[in-house]
């Protein structure tokens, strides 16, 4: 039954800080905020494993790694993405290709596009031209407009191993 594609969308939301670390696609940025969040708050990451496991019809997730849970306290999100991807092969399913848009006035994107693309490649083990990112401001418009918070949207295509 796994032999169709299938399409998932994940979305995320971080508020942003002056001082935090800042791991974006799970590539740290020097820059002056970064995402709060019980994890490395990586934006980007969350809002691709949920992309993946919609798609997969499993759970999302914050079901997977609770942030009640201080196991999950300042946790690298690379490390969901190895156990989203895990089971993804459960199932007999890989990834296609990714498509990410993360919203933020800050940091700037651009000098890290391409190691960022390379990173979701390696994590959800697709080719690099199959995986994309692209950055957007907010226009001056609500709270990631006015730098409050940044917004990752990511949609992937999965497909039988
Ligand atoms: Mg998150």
């Amino acid at each position: 039954m796994n032999d169709l594609p299938r399409i998932g969308i994940g979305i995320d939301v971080h508020r942003l800080q002056a001082g935090r670390p800042c791991v974006l696609a799970g590539v740290p940025f020097d820059a002056a905020v970064g995402p709060v969040g019980h994890s490395d708050g990586d934006a980007v990451l969350h809002a691709a494993c949920d992309a993946v496991l919609g798609a997969a019809g499993l759970d999302d997730l914050g079901s997977l790694f609770s942030d009640k849970n201080p196991a999950n306290a300042g946790r690298a999100s690379a490390e969901f993405c190895i156990e989203a991807m895990r089971r993804l092969g459960e199932r007999g399913l890989r990834v296609l290709s990714m498509d990410a848009v993360l919203e933020t006035e800050a940091p700037k994107l651009a000098p890290h596009r391409q190691a960022m693309r390379a990173k979701l490649a390696e994590l959800f083990a697709v080719p690099v031209d199959r995986v994309n990112i692209k950055g957007k401001t907010g226009e001056k418009v609500d709270a990631i407009g006015r730098g409050e918070a940044m917004r990752a949207t990511v949609v992937a295509l999965l497909g039988p191993v």
